[in-house]
């Protein structure tokens, strides 16, 4: 019989729901576990185990929070190979990447354990006469992350991370392709010291997700996902009265300027447009080839190298990339290949019906290589999220900078050249929220913050880094006046500064 994930609450595992999802491995296609489904009445539980922790979490003080992130920290890195394989045996992804995946969320972990110098306050002595002012962040209480299945560590990591060391307590509500990983990280947590309740794991679907955005006692929700339902979750979230932040989808573009170090882009577009298989909202899956011979020097290039590229089994060393997360990610990863091919575009190298040896059930796609892709295509409009580069050609830099700016999407872009001048006015102008100069995948450090713009992004506050600080606190003001001896008449005067 498969293992059974289930719920993880107020420091114990918990067996709630009767719907359950099945959990693949991705190398073999084979169930290897089944995922409960919560209800409306264990995200009550999760929020009830949060709520009965907060006031004590939110009273320790900031130096002691840091401290339990501290110790997280060290256990991941002790456990860092048990959880990169419980990883990629779920997501598919290669090792390396998982180790990746692992990494940046710690990063986002040491940001937190240096959160106690963010959340100082302001002070104004004398502002008026004995008056002084101060202000001071608190924590909003119990708060919530929904997360997509192609970064199960490093989000939740991103999200929990922050919000816990501000002195939140937190629900997590991880994808259900690859909940695992998440549900290990929230142990280390307990172990780490982290006191019961402060976080919890509730798995499930539209039904938990719903349940969250619905309940009265969580006061922010951070999502990360695909558009449509990151819109759908700013909307009914902040119609509820919460603080939404809500990742959606990408499509960003790297411009390739004919001045540009040929050999160093194709490395940089073959590794950040098929790592990880492509399933990656910082990915690079658009080649904009700028003027008279770009699109055919990287062409050349580009070709050799995917024939040499070997995609094999997650735990492969010399697999570039493993398979897709679930056979229906794969089969509309085809189908975009096919939309390309039936727009016009012309195909250079075809990725479907690959088939690896002794795993021909995995979920497995070569890497696809697409020229003269048109912005009317509804196949460069759309995120496609799997190993497909689409080369679009530009007679000048002036089109070329435009196509990332008029894109629904607005999550990374990179430009490549030596011209100085030309990426400076591109990264001033371009309506893309995160930018890479000569950097094909510009996820920002832990201590700034990650977020895009126009449907990649919904709310204002981006997500760790200050940004993060300040979407899990809210601040208070306080103005004291301290007058001598009898306060008398003035206690019913409105204090003025003057
Ligand atoms: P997804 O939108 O299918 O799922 C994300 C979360 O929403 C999951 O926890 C899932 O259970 C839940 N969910 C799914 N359907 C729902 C529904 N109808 N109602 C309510 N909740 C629902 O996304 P995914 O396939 O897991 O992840 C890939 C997507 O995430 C891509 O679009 C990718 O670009 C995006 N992404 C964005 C960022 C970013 O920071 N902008 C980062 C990583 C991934």
């Amino acid at each position: 019989m498969a293992r059974e994930i289930i719920h993880f609450i107020g420091g114990r595992t918990l067996d709630h729901g009767a719907r359950q999802g099945d959990v693949f491995n991705p190398n073999t296609g084979q169930v290897q576990a089944r995922v409960q489904f919560g209800m409306a009445a264990t995200v009550d539980a999760a929020v009830e185990a949060a709520a009965k922790a907060f006031p004590a979490w939110a009273a320790t003080n900031p130096q002691r929070r840091a401290r339990v992130m501290f110790a997280f920290k060290a256990l991941v890195e002790k456990n860092m190979d048990e959880l990169a394989h419980m990883l990629s045996s779920e997501h598919g992804k290669v090792i390396a990447d998982s180790k990746g995946d692992i990494q940046r969320g710690l990063e986002v972990i040491e940001f937190a354990c240096g959160v106690p110098h963010l959340l100082k306050g302001e002070y104004t002595e004398g502002a008026g006469p004995g008056i002084d002012v101060y202000s001071m962040r608190q924590p909003l209480g119990v708060v919530a992350g929904i997360t997509p299945f192609n970064f199960p560590a490093m989000i939740p990591m991103w999200m929990f991370g922050v919000a816990i060391a501000c002195g939140n307590t937190f629900v997590l509500k991880p994808s259900e392709k690859d909940p695992s990983t998440p549900m290990r990280l929230a142990e280390l947590m307990m172990e780490a010291g982290a006191p019961e309740g402060v976080l919890n794991v509730v798995h499930g679907d539209k039904e938990v997700v719903d349940a969250i955005l619905d309940h009265e006692a969580i006061k922010a929700v951070s999502f990360v996902g695909s558009s449509d339902i990151a819109q759908y979750v700013y909307a009914r979230g902040t119609a509820n009265g919460k603080r939404v932040q809500a990742m959606g989808g990408a499509k960003n573009h790297g411009i390739v300027l004919p001045d540009a170090d040929f050999d160093q882009v194709t490395k940089d577009l073959v590794g950040s447009a098929f790592g990880s298989a492509g399933e990656r909202c910082m990915a690079l899956p658009v080649a904009v080839a700028v003027g008279k011979g770009t699109a055919e020097a990287l062409i050349e290039r580009i070709l050799p190298e995917i024939e040499r590229m070997k995609v094999g089994i997650s735990t492969d060393p010399e697999a570039a990339y493993g398979p897709v997360v679930s056979a229906a990610h794969r089969a509309k990863i085809e189908s975009y290949i096919q939309m390309g091919v039936d727009e016009g575009a012309t195909l250079l190298a075809d990725g479907r019906g690959y088939r690896l040896q002794g795993y021909e059930e995995g979920f497995f796609i070569g890497p696809t290589l697409f020229d003269h892709v048109k912005p009317s295509m509804k196949s460069y409009r759309e995120e496609i999220f799997g190993p497909v580069l689409q080369i679009v050609r530009a007679e000048t830099f002036e089109e070329a900078a435009a196509l990332p700016s008029d894109h629904q999407y607005g999550n990374g872009v990179a430009i490549f050249t030596r011209n100085g001048r030309a990426a400076r006015e591109f990264a001033a102008k371009v309506q893309v929220g995160m930018v890479g100069i000569n950097v094909p995948i510009p996820v920002p450090v832990a201590y700034h913050s990650f977020g895009g713009w126009k449907r990649s992004a919904f709310g204002d506050v981006n997500q760790h880094g200050p940004e993060g600080v300040r979407f899990y606190t809210k601040i208070k003001t306080v103005t004291a006046r301290w007058p001598e001896g009898d306060v008398g008449d003035q206690a019913f005067v409105i204090p003025t500064m003057g």
